[in-house]
């Protein structure tokens, strides 16, 4: 079966195929680098994470460009209070966001375009919207008239009919003739930085460097462009509005959104106040993967509720899956086949691939490998599982890896929590008890790895930090 995803601009799951070849060329919508992204940011951008590995998986090559948005209102304000420099004030803020990826081990797009580095080609675009028409000027910023796009609102399914032209309204303190037009070119304000460009002094509204840098490396038809639902509507609607009137072309093939991380049932959000950092989330000693988990394992179009108790519930997961992993890496068992039970392996594995190309059903997918586990145990403890099993278990195990990538423990230090210590340390004392080595000695390897040390005594196990 092909892979199918959700196109919010008709609104149908579609089959996915790339215009070019086995080449998948995605746009992604990346960050604003004024502050640190919290994890709701960190929701779509896992979401983006997911759809690069499972195109890969299904065979494609992946060509993904991300903007990093790094100039904009808010760094300006922010760097101007801190008599900083643009890019010395987006240094810190872009460092944060990609140490916070690897952190969650986001793969890295093949190409992040910065916007400051694209400015010209912003006001090439410009000048070329201008020579066709689709701008107005007004106090030195430029305009794109929506008036003059009629399929505005295509994606949003917004129907603007009702609003009429003329409506002048001031918005960010700049006079536009109707509401739904939007700035391409802002005209420099005191003390704000600018370029100086053929089309005057100034600095590119933030649709224009998407439209822009997307085209520039992908091509004018793209075949995927995702970001979160709060892009679809003003962003990604102007986006399509820019390009189109630039290109005559359509723009994107597949337009994906993902849903919102909530919190206490509101969006997480800066302005509300509402939102955890990464780092602020790894301060109380839970494990990066542990977030990784969590935003992957409900599919991208549900709504996610945080919690930490979701948190807790994803590294009781994840440590069910790595136990998992230890028995079929390191039990002995009887030789031979079970053919029933690799058949049923086989049916789990196709349960996983066939709910993740059904739009990326995580949920289901993970559903899937639960219940294999749970099987797979059983087959195990009452001698069913043998040798030749082992092989495709472990295939099972990778492939799911290859996709949630949560068996590896972070090496992050002193990020465990004490309790879970104690736990893996019980668990420990069992496994020997049983004679069980393989088991004991991976629980201290994976402690050793989070910079815990254990001390065998005649009193019990101690253990410090590193
Ligand atoms: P920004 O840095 O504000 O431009 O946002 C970066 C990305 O995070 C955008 O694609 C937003 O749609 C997405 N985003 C913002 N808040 C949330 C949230 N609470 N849950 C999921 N995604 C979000
Ligand atoms: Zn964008």
């Amino acid at each position: 079966m092909a892979l199918r995803l959700y196109n919010t601009l008709t609104q149908q799951v579609e089959e996915f195929a790339p215009l070019r070849n086995n080449t998948a060329g995605i746009y992604t919508c990346g960050p604003t680098v004024y502050d640190y992204a919290h994890i709701g940011n960190f929701r779509t951008f896992t979401f983006y994470d997911l759809v690069r590995r499972w195109l890969r998986a299904r065979g494609y090559v992946l060509d993904h460009v991300m903007n990093i948005t790094d100039v904009e209102d808010k760094i300006i304000r922010n760097a101007l209070a801190q008599k900083k420099k643009l890019d010395e004030y987006t240094a810190v803020y872009e460092k944060a966001f990609l140490d916070d990826s690897q952190l969650l081990r986001l793969e890295r797009p093949e190409r992040l375009a910065r916007a400051t580095e694209h400015i010209q080609e912003m006001a090439q675009a410009i000048q070329a919207l201008t020579d066709k028409g689709f701008t107005y000027c007004s106090d030195g910023s430029i305009y794109f008239r929506i008036a003059s796009f009629p399929d505005y609102g295509k994606l949003s399914h917004n129907d603007f009919s009702g609003m009429r032209a003329g409506a002048r309204v001031d918005v960010d303190n700049y006079e536009k003739d109707d509401a739904r037009d939007f700035v391409l070119w802002k005209a420099p304000k005191d003390g704000e930085p600018f370029w100086e460009t053929p089309i005057g002094p100034g600095r590119p509204g933030w649709h224009i460097e998407c439209s822009v840098m997307a085209i520039r490396y992908l091509g004018e038809i793209i075949d995927i462009h995702a970001g979160g639902v709060d892009l679809i509507f003003p962003h990604h609607e102007n986006e399509i509005a820019q390009s189109v009137s630039l290109t005559g072309k359509p723009f994107v093939r597949h337009w994906l959104h993902a849903e919102f991380l909530l919190v206490d049932g509101q969006k997480m959000s800066k302005s509300l106040g509402n939102f955890y950092t990464l780092r602020d989330v790894l301060a109380r000693g839970y494990a990066p993967e542990a977030v990784r988990y969590l935003l992957a394992s409900v599919p991208y179009r549900k709504q996610l509720n945080f919690t930490f108790d979701g948190l807790k519930s994803a590294e009781t997961a994840i440590e069910r899956l790595r136990n998992f992993k230890a028995r079929v890496d390191g039990e002995k068992f009887q030789p031979g086949t079970n053919e029933k039970f690799l058949e049923r392996t086989a049916q789990s594995a196709h349960q996983f691939n066939s709910a993740l190309d059904d739009d990326l059903n995580t949920a289901e997918a993970l559903a899937a490998v639960f219940e294999y586990i749970r099987e797979a145990n059983i087959a195990m403890d009452s001698g069913e599982f043998r040798s030749e099993n082992v092989d495709a278990a472990r295939d099972l195990l990778e492939r799911f890896d290859s996709i949630f990538d949560v068996l590896r423990p972070s090496a992050k230090r002193g990020s465990i929590p004490d309790e879970e210590i104690e736990a893996l340390i019980s668990k420990r004392v069992e496994a020997k008890k049983k004679r069980n080595f393989a088991e004991s000695d991976r629980i201290r390897d994976q402690l050793a790895e989070q910079g815990i040390i254990l001390e065998d005594t005649k009193d019990g196990t101690r253990w410090k930090r590193k």
